[in-house]
């Protein structure tokens, strides 16, 4: 059998200043065909897991994968040229039997309210209508009809933080291997939950409903179950949370299951946030919690201060009150500042410099600080794990606040917080701290709950639009829980 795979992915942040064009995808992760790396980013799991079944008499053939930082509004021509290309490599495989993609499904381009679905409509005029076509997605997604028109298999990964997502990767390469050998025949039911939240599944009610989805695949006929949690950040027409279940040829029984798990999710939607807190609360929190176990570090997420949503990720608001505060040993990681960054590279390791870093991207998530501060380290390039994936920082740099026992690390490829390895891996160590601040809403959690005191969620000031009752969403084409109290009234 010949299988295609591809992998084009970002999150796109409409309400983010932070333009993504084709230097975007470069910087963050860009493979050309046969250049991926044996270890799977977020979105490309697909890619390595054929590589890995090819002894079983697969050809592979591999087009380009691709990975932007979320960010604002990705430019028409970089989204035209990433999707040609691959449609182009597409082309040149042909004959195939399967297509198997890795996407996000949250990308968003000037002119394309859906770039995924554009793409896979694309994929299925290429191939026609017998070739399974198939894509893992990111549950922070938008699933519209046009994506599960062109497609024969859709799935998402199931924790949130992502902890599945090789595991969620190899699923839909059996899936799509199985439908490309005519052992089943996929078909998609989807439920819009008409809802909006965030819903993290490493705690309660998330926790137990997906390792309850989780026993219902691979018996009775039902492929795949997922849940689209959705990602508030977009104003576009399918905004929301949904589900997916693929079954072999039963679409009334995919139908009704769709239904029946997504009014359970509806009715637990106000239960499924973490507790957040005010900064000043949570760094009182920190301290008195840091108190009681010497041994490991408070952590603060920043939660809403997230590159991971696609804001800029310089935010300084959690920051500024801690060093206010003027005591305590605190690791920082990290605050986006490219120009902060070439300075401290400028001046060199060793050197005390004037510095004014963060806040440069836009005034919601606070002013820069301007502070003398030592250069500890000055690298090419930073890095922390994921997972099984590494993530660049970019160039690096990491400073010592004088006057303070603050330690912040500035980094020019946007990325959220992952693992404790970002500090270790400039020569900090994490445990020597006592407040770790973070900014994440909770990837980070799977990396820091093992060497955390404890985890204060901080809903801080950040440009991110984190009230889905008060956001301006013009193009929403649907009343959703909490902008009304019922829909299906
Ligand atoms: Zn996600």
């Amino acid at each position: 059998m010949r299988i295609f795979t591809a992998s084009l992915a970002t999150e796109t942040n409409t309400f983010s200043p932070v333009p993504t064009d084709r230097a975007s995808f470069e910087m963050a992760f860009y493979a050309t065909p046969g250049k991926h790396p044996e270890t799977p980013t977020l979105c490309s799991s697909p890619m390595v897991a054929l590589r890995r079944r090819a002894a079983e008499g697969l050809t592979v053939i591999e087009g380009t994968a691709t990975w932007a930082e979320p960010g604002g509004l990705v430019q028409r021509k970089a989204y035209e040229d990433l999707r040609d290309e691959i449609l182009g490599q597409l082309s040149a495989a042909l004959p195939v039997d399967a297509v198997i993609l890795g996407l996000h499904g949250a990308m968003v381009a000037q002119g394309y309210d859906d770039c995924e679905g554009d793409l896979l409509s694309r994929v299925r005029e290429v191939v026609g209508p017998d070739v399974v076509v198939a894509s893992e997605l990111d549950p922070h997604s938008h699933l519209t009809a046009k994506r599960v028109a062109a497609a024969d298999i859709l799935a998402a990964f199931l924790e949130f933080p992502h902890t599945d997502f090789y595991e969620r990767g190899e699923h839909v390469v059996e899936l799509g291997l199985a439908a490309a050998r005519g052992d089943i025949r996929p078909v998609i039911s989807t439920f819009d939950c008409r809802m909006i939240a965030v819903l993290p599944t490493s705690r309660e009610p998330m926790r137990s409903f997906v390792d309850r989805l989780k026993a219902l695949q691979g018996k009775d006929g039902v492929l795949s179950v997922s849940v689209i949690h959705g990602f508030m950040a977009a104003d576009v027409p399918e905004m929301g949370t949904r589900i997916i279940v693929v079954t072999d040829n039963d679409r009334a029984k995919g139908d009704a299951l769709a239904e029946r798990l997504g009014m359970e999710l509806f009715a637990m939607r106000e239960k499924t946030v973490m507790t957040m807190v005010n900064a000043d609360d949570g760094i009182d929190r920190a301290f008195a919690v840091r108190k009681a176990d010497p041994a490991k570090p408070a952590v603060i997420a920043d939660v809403w201060d997230n590159p991971g949503g696609g804001v800029p990720g310089d935010g300084t608001f959690v920051l500024k009150k801690l060093i206010e505060r003027g005591h305590g040993r605190i690791g920082v990681a990290t605050i986006w500042d490219p120009i902060a960054v070439t300075f401290c590279h400028a001046a060199g390791e060793g050197a005390t410099i004037q510095l004014r870093f963060g806040g440069k991207a836009g005034p919601q998530a606070g002013e820069p600080v301007d502070a003398k501060v030592r250069v500890l380290k000055a690298v090419a390039e930073g890095w922390q794990s994921f997972g099984p994936s590494r993530v660049t920082l970019g160039a690096t740099a990491l400073i010592h606040i004088e006057g303070t026992e603050i330690d912040v690390i500035l980094n020019t490829n946007r990325t959220q917080t992952f693992e404790p390895d970002i500090f270790s891996n400039l020569g900090i160590d994490p445990l020597s701290k006592d407040i770790l601040l973070v900014k994440s809403t909770n990837h980070f959690y799977a990396g820091f709950q093992p060497i955390a005191a404890e985890i204060i969620y901080v809903n801080a000031p950040s440009s991110y639009p984190s009230d889905p009752r008060t956001t301006n969403y013009t193009k929403l084409d649907r009343p959703i829980w909490p902008r009304v109290e019922n829909p299906f009234a």
